[in-house]
Protein backbone atom coordinates (compact mmCIF):
# COMPACT_ATOMS: atom_id res chain seq x y z
CA UNK A 1 0.00 0.00 0.00
CA UNK A 2 1.72 3.00 -1.07
CA UNK A 3 1.95 6.15 1.80
CA UNK A 4 0.09 9.26 0.97
CA UNK A 5 2.86 11.67 -0.36
CA UNK A 6 4.08 8.51 -2.90
CA UNK A 7 1.08 8.36 -4.69
CA UNK A 8 0.30 12.61 -4.21
CA UNK A 9 3.85 12.38 -5.71
CA UNK A 10 2.77 10.06 -8.77
CA UNK A 11 -0.42 11.76 -9.74
CA UNK A 12 2.21 14.93 -9.74
CA UNK A 13 4.34 13.33 -12.27
CA UNK A 14 0.79 12.41 -14.30
CA UNK A 15 0.02 15.51 -14.10
CA UNK A 16 3.57 16.95 -15.78
CA UNK A 17 3.27 18.01 -18.94
CA UNK A 18 5.69 15.36 -21.31
CA UNK A 19 5.39 17.15 -24.16
CA UNK A 20 7.80 18.81 -25.67
CA UNK A 21 10.38 16.37 -24.55
CA UNK A 22 13.55 17.90 -22.09
CA UNK A 23 16.57 17.83 -24.70
CA UNK A 24 19.28 16.93 -22.34
CA UNK A 25 21.30 19.61 -20.53
CA UNK A 26 24.90 19.55 -22.27
CA UNK A 27 28.06 18.55 -20.78
CA UNK A 28 29.89 20.66 -22.55
CA UNK A 29 30.12 23.74 -24.61
CA UNK A 30 32.53 25.04 -26.85
CA UNK A 31 33.47 27.41 -29.83
CA UNK A 32 35.88 28.62 -32.80
CA UNK A 33 38.16 31.18 -32.15
CA UNK A 34 35.80 33.94 -33.58
CA UNK A 35 32.48 32.29 -32.52
CA UNK A 36 30.99 31.83 -36.00
CA UNK A 37 30.40 27.97 -34.71
CA UNK A 38 29.69 26.88 -31.32
CA UNK A 39 28.60 23.58 -30.23
CA UNK A 40 27.42 21.52 -27.61
CA UNK A 41 28.01 17.75 -26.26
CA UNK A 42 25.95 15.89 -24.25
CA UNK A 43 28.08 13.07 -23.44
CA UNK A 44 30.97 12.61 -21.74
CA UNK A 45 33.68 11.83 -23.57
CA UNK A 46 34.73 8.11 -24.35
CA UNK A 47 38.46 8.93 -25.07
CA UNK A 48 40.66 11.74 -23.89
CA UNK A 49 43.84 11.96 -25.34
CA UNK A 50 46.97 14.07 -26.63
CA UNK A 51 48.47 12.72 -30.12
CA UNK A 52 52.41 14.70 -31.21
CA UNK A 53 51.65 12.93 -34.63
CA UNK A 54 52.90 14.91 -37.80
CA UNK A 55 49.27 15.52 -38.97
CA UNK A 56 47.98 16.95 -35.72
CA UNK A 57 50.60 19.38 -35.39
CA UNK A 58 50.18 20.50 -38.47
CA UNK A 59 46.40 20.59 -38.28
CA UNK A 60 46.78 22.19 -34.91
CA UNK A 61 49.93 24.41 -35.65
CA UNK A 62 51.07 23.59 -32.51
CA UNK A 63 53.59 21.38 -30.45
CA UNK A 64 50.55 18.03 -29.77
CA UNK A 65 47.07 17.90 -30.41
CA UNK A 66 44.77 17.54 -27.20
CA UNK A 67 41.60 16.00 -28.87
CA UNK A 68 38.42 14.15 -26.57
CA UNK A 69 36.30 11.72 -29.06
CA UNK A 70 32.38 11.71 -28.23
CA UNK A 71 29.85 10.10 -30.19
CA UNK A 72 28.64 11.88 -32.75
CA UNK A 73 25.05 11.58 -32.02
CA UNK A 74 25.36 13.94 -28.67
CA UNK A 75 26.96 16.46 -30.38
CA UNK A 76 25.21 19.75 -31.77
CA UNK A 77 26.33 21.98 -34.05
CA UNK A 78 25.28 25.83 -34.08
CA UNK A 79 26.65 28.65 -36.69
CA UNK A 80 25.34 31.62 -37.30
CA UNK A 81 24.37 30.77 -40.84
CA UNK A 82 22.26 27.64 -39.53
CA UNK A 83 19.97 26.40 -37.17
CA UNK A 84 21.45 23.63 -34.71
CA UNK A 85 22.27 20.50 -36.29
CA UNK A 86 23.90 17.39 -35.17
CA UNK A 87 26.95 16.86 -36.31
CA UNK A 88 27.15 15.05 -40.05
CA UNK A 89 28.28 11.51 -39.08
CA UNK A 90 29.45 11.24 -42.68
CA UNK A 91 32.52 12.30 -43.08
CA UNK A 92 33.41 15.18 -45.38
CA UNK A 93 30.11 17.05 -45.01
CA UNK A 94 29.95 20.36 -43.95
CA UNK A 95 27.63 22.37 -42.55
CA UNK A 96 26.37 25.32 -44.64
CA UNK A 97 30.02 27.17 -45.24
CA UNK A 98 30.87 28.07 -41.78
CA UNK A 99 33.03 24.79 -41.54
CA UNK A 100 35.36 23.27 -44.48
CA UNK A 101 36.68 19.53 -44.32
CA UNK A 102 39.26 18.55 -45.87
CA UNK A 103 41.07 14.75 -45.58
CA UNK A 104 41.96 12.45 -47.76
CA UNK A 105 39.82 8.84 -48.82
CA UNK A 106 40.98 6.17 -45.87
CA UNK A 107 42.14 9.11 -43.44
CA UNK A 108 40.78 11.20 -40.90
CA UNK A 109 38.72 14.30 -42.19
CA UNK A 110 39.44 16.89 -40.27
CA UNK A 111 36.83 20.14 -40.30
CA UNK A 112 37.90 24.04 -39.64
CA UNK A 113 36.13 27.42 -39.51
CA UNK A 114 36.09 28.53 -42.32
CA UNK A 115 36.25 32.28 -41.26
CA UNK A 116 39.06 32.06 -38.35
CA UNK A 117 40.33 28.62 -39.19
CA UNK A 118 40.12 27.53 -35.99
CA UNK A 119 40.66 23.28 -35.47
CA UNK A 120 37.98 22.00 -34.18
CA UNK A 121 36.52 18.61 -35.33
CA UNK A 122 37.53 15.50 -36.90
CA UNK A 123 36.09 11.57 -38.22
CA UNK A 124 38.17 8.78 -38.93
CA UNK A 125 37.28 5.65 -41.35
CA UNK A 126 34.47 3.86 -40.65
CA UNK A 127 37.09 1.00 -40.47
CA UNK A 128 38.49 1.86 -37.40
CA UNK A 129 36.08 0.12 -35.09
CA UNK A 130 36.46 1.62 -31.89
CA UNK A 131 35.90 4.88 -33.42
CA UNK A 132 32.81 4.41 -35.53
CA UNK A 133 30.34 7.03 -34.92
CA UNK A 134 32.25 9.27 -33.13
CA UNK A 135 33.72 12.73 -33.59
CA UNK A 136 36.80 13.74 -32.21
CA UNK A 137 36.90 17.66 -30.85
CA UNK A 138 40.11 19.71 -30.26
CA UNK A 139 39.61 20.21 -26.73
CA UNK A 140 41.58 24.04 -26.38
CA UNK A 141 37.72 24.58 -28.26
CA UNK A 142 36.00 23.51 -25.20
CA UNK A 143 34.84 26.03 -22.60
CA UNK A 144 37.01 25.80 -19.07
CA UNK A 145 39.14 22.39 -20.46
CA UNK A 146 41.86 23.86 -18.64
CA UNK A 147 40.32 22.85 -15.02
CA UNK A 148 38.05 20.39 -16.44
CA UNK A 149 38.92 16.28 -14.77
CA UNK A 150 36.43 14.93 -17.18
CA UNK A 151 38.84 15.82 -20.13
CA UNK A 152 42.01 14.75 -18.62
CA UNK A 153 44.32 12.98 -21.31
CA UNK A 154 44.40 9.02 -20.40
CA UNK A 155 46.28 8.42 -23.42
CA UNK A 156 49.34 9.56 -25.32
CA UNK A 157 49.95 8.70 -29.32
CA UNK A 158 53.07 8.90 -31.60
CA UNK A 159 55.49 10.04 -27.92
CA UNK A 160 58.30 9.42 -30.42
CA UNK A 161 57.37 12.16 -31.97
CA UNK A 162 56.92 14.23 -28.61
CA UNK A 163 59.08 17.30 -28.53
CA UNK A 164 62.32 16.40 -26.39
CA UNK A 165 61.48 19.35 -24.11
CA UNK A 166 58.35 17.54 -23.32
CA UNK A 167 57.28 15.54 -20.19
CA UNK A 168 55.13 12.53 -20.46
CA UNK A 169 51.29 13.29 -19.08
CA UNK A 170 51.44 11.45 -15.81
CA UNK A 171 49.20 8.37 -15.70
CA UNK A 172 48.60 8.32 -18.92
CA UNK A 173 49.13 5.13 -21.33
CA UNK A 174 52.17 5.96 -24.14
CA UNK A 175 52.14 4.48 -27.47
CA UNK A 176 55.13 5.22 -29.98
CA UNK A 177 52.55 4.94 -32.48
CA UNK A 178 48.78 5.45 -32.97
ZN1 LIG B 1 35.64 30.82 -36.40
ZN1 LIG C 1 47.79 12.63 -34.61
Amino acid sequence: MPSPSTSSRRSAETLAPTYPPKAPSPLFTGRCFCALTTFAVTALPTRSYICHCTDCRQFSGSSFHHMAVFPASSVTITTLQSSPKLFPAIAGLSIGSSITAFGEPGHGTRQFCTKCGSSLFMTVPDSIEEMRGSVIIGVGSIDGSESDERLRPRYEGFCKRREAWMREVEGAVESEEW
